[in-house]
């Protein structure tokens, strides 16, 4: 298991971020800053170095993103490069994070705590990584974005492992798996795959095993990324082995061989185990021993490989029928043997000894080791059974998170479209209250004007001429109240046709509306009759006005098709308010004395009427 999926190491040169060539680098803009960060946080499990060529580049430019720069120097070189380096960075990022003029930033920071945990890890203090990071979980003070969740998961997953806890790893690194798919990113998808794959493996789940490290090879040879596509076969060799399907096993092999141009340079040569246990699965023992007898395998530094590689070769020895070789190897390698010995090549190499030692005519010495083999091999289904539980349960959970994570997405995304309907309802609410308000005023306008003259009617005259009344009571003014009736208006119309008395009504009602004053209000009362409220003016002054109206009136000339029309004329009684009357009714009774005695006396006559009831002048 690997901390991430990662070409070869860097050169130990290419750790210290370069100054810019005038030794004053200029920081980016905010922007680009942090368009380089997403690049960095992107690439750091699929192209470390790239990403610690960015973090670089950034700390060397300072600013606001150096801390952050530095972080990302301080994350690769913990995990594969220099761990000095990696602390002198990560002392950086820490002070850059600390310092920020905003107050501290608890997220940068929190990722200073992950990647000390890292390097506790490194330097083989794996309870010490565990410890710092239970403390950090019990701080949680901050919210991890999809990146964080996995870089956090992942971290403890492979401190969880290095522990021996490997159960618990399991769960941590489906965790990781499924923060991963949140980044939307390829690396560390990969590496969630890669880890999840070699845990399984390591713990003897060749289903889940399998089933993740052929996903991650697919996922790696379309991505292009060597190192994982190589990890992934070599698993698969073993794992195929394991489950007895051995020409699956020797295919991968042949990938392998044939594809190097997927593969890390180098890598078949550093690797001849798994190719030697490929040949080995098609009986090929010269091929493998090939392998086998390499200079690499000289360099087998763990117990592992030396476990691995010795019931490869007793294998290889048995099947030349050389038993007495194949036991001497193997038990020379048994003396050896270390605690970290993968259980599953300790059960192989026993299995071995047990068959040289039976073709050798030792029943008692095979026995003994088959019997160790098969107290392994029930040890192994066991851990294997239980990794496939811990799979399955949390493929549950997983499941059963995903779903809630959906609903909680489906059912705010229902709120925010609910909000978002309720806010245009409210907008074609507004919109057609408005129109109704449009059309209402224009009913209302239309119920208080009369349709052949535009005058304001008796309706309206009835609604404004209390106001008025009373504005001219408090003023303590005068309003005259006229009512106009046009003289043998019928004979007009049985002369010249009622289209003839039309017009004539409109050309009175506009020159009334343009001759009395702006503040007079001018109705059209019924029939040829029209009322006039003049505020502010006196009787006299009032039908002075009305005289001037009532020239205009006859000097109008007006034609009905090729006749001329006669001169018309008017008659009109005024009342005053408020000595003529309190109310309109009164004051337009008597004004209409007045008017019937302007009849009276010819026509063509504006009267004003006398206080005297009855009395006219
Ligand atoms: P007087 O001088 O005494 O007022 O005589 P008059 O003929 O004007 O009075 P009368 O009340 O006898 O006739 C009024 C006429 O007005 C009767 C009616 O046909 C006419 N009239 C009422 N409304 C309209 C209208 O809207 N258009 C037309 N063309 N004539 C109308
Ligand atoms: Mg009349
Ligand atoms: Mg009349």
């Amino acid at each position: 298991m690997a901390e991430l999926q990662t070409p070869a190491a860097p050169a130990a040169g290419e750790h210290t971020p370069a100054p810019a060539a005038d030794g004053h680098a200029v920081a980016p803009a905010d922007g680009e800053a942090a368009a380089l960060l997403g690049r960095a946080w992107e690439l750091c499990y699929l192209d470390p170095m790239a990403a610690r060529a960015i973090g670089a580049r950034l700390a060397a430019a300072g600013g606001a993103a150096a801390a952050s720069g530095w972080l990302h120097v301080a994350l690769v070189d913990l995990r594969l490069g220099p761990v000095d380096t990696g602390l002198d960075a990560l002392a950086r990022a820490r002070a850059g994070f600390s310092a920020d003029p905003h107050g501290p930033d608890r997220r940068g920071l929190a990722l200073c705590d992950e990647a000390q945990a890292i390097a506790l890890r490194r330097t083989g203090d794996y309870e010490g990584a565990a410890y710092l990071q239970a403390q950090i979980d019990a701080r949680d003070d901050v919210q991890r974005d999809a990146m964080h969740a996995f870089l956090a998961a992942n971290s403890r997953g492979i401190t969880a492992t290095l522990r021996g806890d490997q159960h618990t790893a399991l769960r941590l690194l489906y965790a990781a798996a499924d923060a991963a798919g949140r980044t939307g990113w390829l690396g560390p998808r990969l590496t969630a795959l890669s880890n999840l794959g070699d845990t399984h493996m390591c713990l003897s789940n060749w289903e889940d095993a399998r089933r993740l490290s052929e996903q991650a090879l697919a996922l790696a040879r379309a991505a292009g990324a060597p190192q994982v596509v190589l990890t992934a076969a070599l698993n698969l060799i073993v794992i195929h082995h394991a489950e007895g399907h051995f020409p699956q096993a020797r295919a991968m092999t042949e990938f392998l061989l044939t594809h190097p141009e997927l593969l890390p340079p180098g890598a078949l040569q550093r690797n001849p185990l798994q190719l030697a246990l490929g040949h080995l699965c098609a009986g090929e023992i010269d091929d493998a021993l090939r392998y086998l007898d390499g200079d690499a395998v000289v360099d087998l530094g763990d117990g592992d490989g030396m476990t691995f590689w010795a019931w490869l070769k007793a294998r290889c020895l048995l099947a030349r029928h050389d038993a007495a070789g194949a036991r001497a190897l193997g038990e020379r390698i048994l003396a050896q043997r270390r605690p970290s010995d993968q259980p599953n090549d300790m059960m192989a190499l026993y299995g071995a000894l047990a068959d040289a030692c039976e073709q050798a005519g030792d029943a008692v010495a095979a026995l003994s080791y088959l019997r160790r083999s098969h107290a392994l091999y029930e040890e192994l289904m066991g851990r294997g059974a239980r990794a496939r539980y811990i799979a399955l349960e949390v493929s549950h959970e997983l499941a059963q998170a995903k779903r809630e994570r959906d609903l909680a997405v489906d059912s705010r995304r229902t709120a925010e479209d609910d909000r978002q309907r309720l806010a245009e309802l409210n907008v074609a609410l507004q919109a057609q209250i408005a129109e109704t308000e449009r059309l209402h005023g224009r009913l209302r306008e239309q119920a208080l004007r009369d349709p052949l003259t535009g005058l304001h009617n008796r309706r309206y005259l009835f609604e404004i001429a209390p106001g008025l009344m009373e504005l001219t009571r408090r003023q303590a003014g005068l309003l005259c109240v006229v009512l106009i009736d046009l003289d043998h208006f019928k004979l007009l119309n049985d002369t010249y046709g009622h289209h003839a008395g039309d017009l004539v009504l409109q050309r009175f009602a506009a020159l009334l509306t343009q001759m009395l004053r702006r503040s007079d209000v001018v109705c059209r009362h019924g029939g040829e009759e029209f009322v006039a409220l003049m505020p502010d003016i006196d009787a006299e002054g009032a039908q002075a006005m009305l005289r001037r109206l009532l020239d205009a009136f006859q000097a109008q000339q007006a034609e009905v098709g090729r006749r001329r029309l006669p001169s018309c004329s008017f008659s009109a009684g005024i009342a005053v308010f408020p000595r003529h009357g309190s109310t309109l009714e009164q004051l337009l009774s008597r004004a209409d004395r007045g008017l019937y005695a302007a009849k009276h006396r010819g026509r063509a006559r504006i009267e004003v009427v006398q206080t005297g009831f009855g009395a006219l002048g």
